[in-house]
């Protein structure tokens, strides 16, 4: 392998997992990526692969049947296998965040009910906030639940969860409107539990159908219509109503580690693409590696996917010491998003008339880089989060 997205300092523990994800990516992964996702096909015996390798519960502390690694660990094992096909780090991202969220705010109830089970890859999490009419302005959200003696009743429409027809339990945002004083303080988080698939898979709770998307095949993205649902209040995340809008953002900033880190990966092999085509394909008698233009195209990409892996490494490191990182995830989010589309569009150019061809591996890149642009918040939501700290952190005293 090349010498691009090394890191520094990591435990040997930490680079036998990236050996064994890495191993499994080359054989398992790769060689049926693009087959796989022109077909829309959901990669089940990738899937099985990835719980035998402990994939599902790699965050999940060790009294909870899990691997209790880091979010860096967990990052770069992203990176991998986003490097073969970004859709199978869709299957695990949504519930890595759940995981993440009952870790970090469940009651132990809650942490022994869903954790062990989570990390076996039994239980598996999807994570709903957006709604048809809302992505980017979360406070917007119209679906509520209503406290019915020891119930709560939801109704209202969720748009786009990933994993929303392969998961059976999904951490749903909705306004529980119970007298706080402020929006963000009036949203609960519930653990909402559902069978797999499509229809009604619990009793006023309807997944209607894979929604058709132009990438990220394979890993199935739908809509939820609640109709008179009924959740016991033990359900709620935490136990308490009115912290969801805080469990949903602490959720997000892994989030965005973690598509960062989708974007990395996605771009190194647009770059490792470009580079083996480069040498191959010969125009005015030489390899168009050796005109000078592709040379400094090659450098450029190599730069970017540098750059944005080291930004990724940071975030999570950041997250890691216990500390807030919404500046360092926000900007590696948006650096990895762009840089991860500019470096995909250039491979592109690279490969000429061919990198057009659904036959070449550019083509579904392409596709997919474009949803890291989108997912986990626009670059413009990142600009918002970063400019709005640094505000508060370089504020003029006196
Ligand atoms: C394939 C896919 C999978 C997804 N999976 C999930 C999931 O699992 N769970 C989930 O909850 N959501 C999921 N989403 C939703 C995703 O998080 C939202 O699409 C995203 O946050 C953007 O929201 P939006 O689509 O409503 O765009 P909007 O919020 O309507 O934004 C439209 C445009 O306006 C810009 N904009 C909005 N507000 C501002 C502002 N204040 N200043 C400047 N520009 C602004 C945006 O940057 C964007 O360019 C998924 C989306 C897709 C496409």
């Amino acid at each position: 392998m090349g010498r691009l997205c090394e890191t520094d300092g990591l435990t040997d523990d930490q680079r036998e997992i990236l050996k064994a994800v890495r191993t499994f990516v080359e054989e398992k992964i790769l060689p049926v990526a693009t087959e796989l996702e022109h077909a829309d096909e959901y990669p089940q015996e990738i899937v099985d692969g990835l719980k035998e390798l402990g994939i599902f519960g790699l965050m999940i502390p060790e009294e909870y049947d899990g691997l209790g690694e880091s979010l860096l660990t967990y990052a770069l094992c992203v990176e991998e296998i986003a490097r073969g096909w970004m859709s199978v780090s869709g299957v695990i991202n949504t519930h890595f965040i759940v995981a993440y969220m009952i870790m970090q705010h469940g009651t132990e109830e809650q942490k022994k009910k869903y954790l062990p089970a989570m990390a076996a890859g039994e239980v598996r999490g999807a994570f709903s906030m957006s709604e048809p009419g809302l992505g980017s302005d979360v406070a917007a959200i119209k679906t509520k639940a209503v406290r019915d003696g020891d119930d709560y009743v939801i109704d209202g429409q969720k748009m786009w969860l990933t994993n929303g027809g392969s998961s059976n339990l999904i951490a749903l945002l909705v306004r529980t409107d119970e007298g706080a004083d402020s929006v963000y303080r009036n949203m609960s988080t519930f653990l909402v539990e559902k069978e797999t698939g499509f229809g009604e898979v619990a009793p006023g709770l309807t997944i209607p159908g894979k929604i058709d998307k132009m990438g990220y095949k394979g890993v199935d993205t739908t809509e939820a219509v609640f109709e008179g649902h009924r959740v016991s209040a033990d359900q709620l995340l935490g136990g308490e109503p009115g912290k969801g809008f805080y469990q949903m953002m602490d959720g997000v900033e892994v989030g965005r580690v973690n598509v960062a880190a989708r974007a990395c990966g996605i771009g190194l092999r647009a770059f490792e693409l470009a580079i083996a085509y480069a040498q191959q394909r010969e125009t005015f008698g030489k390899p168009i590696a050796e005109h000078q233009a592709i040379m400094f195209r090659l450098a450029e990409m190599a730069t970017k996917v540098e750059a944005a892996h080291a930004m990724m490494v940071r975030a999570a490191r950041q997250k890691d010491t216990g500390e807030r990182n919404d500046v360092e995830a926000g900007m590696a989010k948006m650096l990895a998003a762009e840089y991860c589309n500019e470096v995909v569009q250039d491979s592109f150019r690279i490969h000429g008339g061919y990198g057009y061809s659904k036959e070449y591996e550019i083509e579904r890149l392409y596709r997919e880089a474009a949803f890291m642009l989108i997912g986990e918040g626009t670059s413009d939501i990142q600009k918002m989060i970063i400019g709005r700290s640094l505000l508060k952190d370089y504020k003029l005293k006196g």
